[in-house]
């Protein structure tokens, strides 16, 4: 995006749009308004700018933590630079709606937000300010709510179809905004953040923090082996034990431990070939939020051990076993003494029967939810995100209105944010080659480019170029006019680089036959078309 010249950085995480940047982020703006207002959405426009009142109402003031933008005013009063705005929204909404009757009402915008991204990376992927439509929902019940949150999802289908981008919408978590049910919607591309899980065979698509491992059986294998104490002095990471004891991975079982919610510590055992899944732990009653692994010395002074030897057996802490780590038998683990390892252990025998959870990162090939084939993981851009919110903000800031008979009802809401600049850096992430940029068509920021050779010299070629250019104005066409003194092999250069889809040269000798020399951005061979052809020709490729 910098090299086409489409941003500028000012710091880390803000950017300028430069005027073909803006062109596109235009384009892109321009099909979610068509589609939010077709979908029965009404525009608004609110501040960046928000009174901490309203998020402290929310109780949000404290729970946001440190990528909130927090300062204070010439009197005094505290504000902050909006990340997300559903505490101005509940507070406007509660102010102007007060009948069953005005729901239910679906409001957006197309805003700049501010997040103080802990690391802003990928250039306008994650910025600090960043362009989002957001667009929140208030409804007289949950069935309302569901319907216009399907219209949403609706919505989001046809613009990312009418982008022409690849994309899937898949379950998601809710995260810190709060609420029930929520998708994401994420374009596919290998430099993702994301991963996202298909079925093979079924619709089934989810982010893989929210994926449930879905267990081919519950019963664990025989034990055949006594437990054995061996030792292991230079072995410290299950790979390591594995190669040294020529067994998979799979049969040893790591400890993790981690910060439990008490001001404790506490384990997590998961099988080797499995990692663990930080959402599913975040959500368990034991865990504390945000989840942190203990230090080498910590462990040392609860366990009495360093880490690379530790194991479930006589563990002085609580245990909690994912459910494949669970159902292991004769299996390997540390042995709470350092440098050694035990085989040959199994649950309820040599140790108590575990705390069983689903703790573990789904892999490619395990079995898929709903009891459709097995599962792939590709990576996504996440570029949009709609929520259930239910009575989260508005019974915080008693927003409510009253029913048909009289009596007052929270109202229950939805919110729904598209990552407007994202989709921009996202859709070049899906379309490029060495070159530069392939646009898809709705978002390209000139449809075609005219290319006059030699035009400072040769007044016929000036002449007809401008004609042409004037022509394809006049028909609708977003027309590039190449008219630089630079030599034809840097403006052709440049004309890959930003991506336009259609190059027409112009030169003397091809104005002699009565042709334009046509060559799409994709394609390698150069065509001559006649003239009086020309619109009838660009016409077939829109
Ligand atoms: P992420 O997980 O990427 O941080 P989020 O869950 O914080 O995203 P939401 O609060 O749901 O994001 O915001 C709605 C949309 O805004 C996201 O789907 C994404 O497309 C976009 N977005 C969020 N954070 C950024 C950012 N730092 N830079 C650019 N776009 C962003
Ligand atoms: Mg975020």
């Amino acid at each position: 995006m910098l090299r086409a010249g489409l941003v500028r950085q000012l710091a880390a995480g803000i950017y300028t749009w430069l005027p073909l940047g803006l062109k596109v982020l235009r384009k892109v703006e321009a099909v979610i308004r068509e589609e939010m207002d077709l979908a029965g959405a009404q525009e608004i426009l609110m501040s960046s700018v928000q009174p901490a009142e309203l998020w402290k109402e929310s109780t949000r003031w404290e729970a946001y933590g440190p990528e909130l933008l927090r300062f204070t005013d010439r009197h005094d009063r505290d504000f902050c630079l909006g990340p997300t705005h559903e505490e101005i929204i509940t507070d406007l909404v509660r102010g102007e709606i007060t009948s069953y009757k005005q729901l239910p009402c679906n409001l957006y915008q197309i805003q700049m937000k501010f997040r103080d991204e802990i690391r802003p990376r990928f250039g306008i992927m994650r910025a600090r300010e960043f362009l989002m439509k957001d667009a929140y929902s208030f409804h007289i019940d949950a069935d309302s709510l569901e319907e216009t949150y399907q219209k949403m999802h609706a919505t989001y289908c046809k613009i990312f179809d009418r982008l022409g981008l690849e994309y899937r919408a898949v379950i998601a978590d809710t995260g810190n905004i709060g609420g029930s049910k929520s998708h994401e919607f994420h374009v596919l591309a290998d430099s993702g953040e994301d991963r996202i899980a298909f079925s093979s065979l079924g619709n089934y698509a989810s982010n893989v923090e929210m994926t449930p491992v879905t267990m081919a059986t519950s019963e664990p294998l025989p034990e055949t082996e006594v437990m054995q104490t061996i030792e292991t002095p230079q072995q410290q990471t299950v790979k390591e034990v594995c190669e040294f004891l020529n067994t998979p991975l799979s049969k040893c079982l790591k400890t993790l431990v981690l910060d439990g919610s008490k001001g404790n510590l506490i384990a997590i055992v998961l099988r080797g070939d499995h990692d663990l899944n930080v959402v599913k732990a975040q959500k368990l009653d034991e865990v504390a939020i945000p989840l942190r692994f203990a230090e080498h010395d910590e462990i040392l002074a609860a366990i009495g051990c360093p880490p690379g030897s530790i194991g479930p057996v006589g563990l002085p802490i609580d245990v909690l076993v994912d459910q494949d780590a669970a159902l292991a038998s004769d299996f390997i683990c540390g042995a709470n003494k350092h440098g050694y390892h035990l085989t040959g252990v199994n649950w309820t025998r040599d140790l108590p029967s575990p705390k069983v959870f689903d703790l573990r990162e789904v892999t490619t090939g395990d079995l898929a939810p709903e009891g459709l084939g097995t599962l792939d993981i590709k990576k996504g851009i996440e570029v949009g995100h709609i929520f259930q919110l239910g009575t989260k903000y508005s019974s915080a800031m008693k927003a409510s209105v009253l029913n048909e008979n009289g009596k007052a009802v929270t109202m229950t809401m939805g919110c729904y944010g598209l990552g407007v600049s994202r989709i921009v850096s996202a859709a070049i992430e899906q379309h490029n080659d060495s070159k530069g940029i392939i646009w898809p068509k709705q978002m390209t920021p000139f449809y075609c480019a005219i290319v006059p050779i030699n035009m400072h010299k040769s007044p016929s070629v000036l002449q007809k170029a401008t004609m042409l250019y004037e022509t394809l104005s006049k028909e609708g066409y977003e027309v590039l006019f190449c008219d630089k003194p630079e030599r034809p092999g840097v403006m052709f250069t440049d004309l890959e680089l930003i991506g336009v889809p259609h190059r027409l040269v112009l030169t003397e000798r091809g104005l002699a036959k009565d042709v334009i020399e046509y060559k799409g951005r994709t394609s390698e061979e150069t065509l001559e078309v006649k003239w009086s052809e020309i619109s009838s020709f660009l016409d077939k490729l829109r």
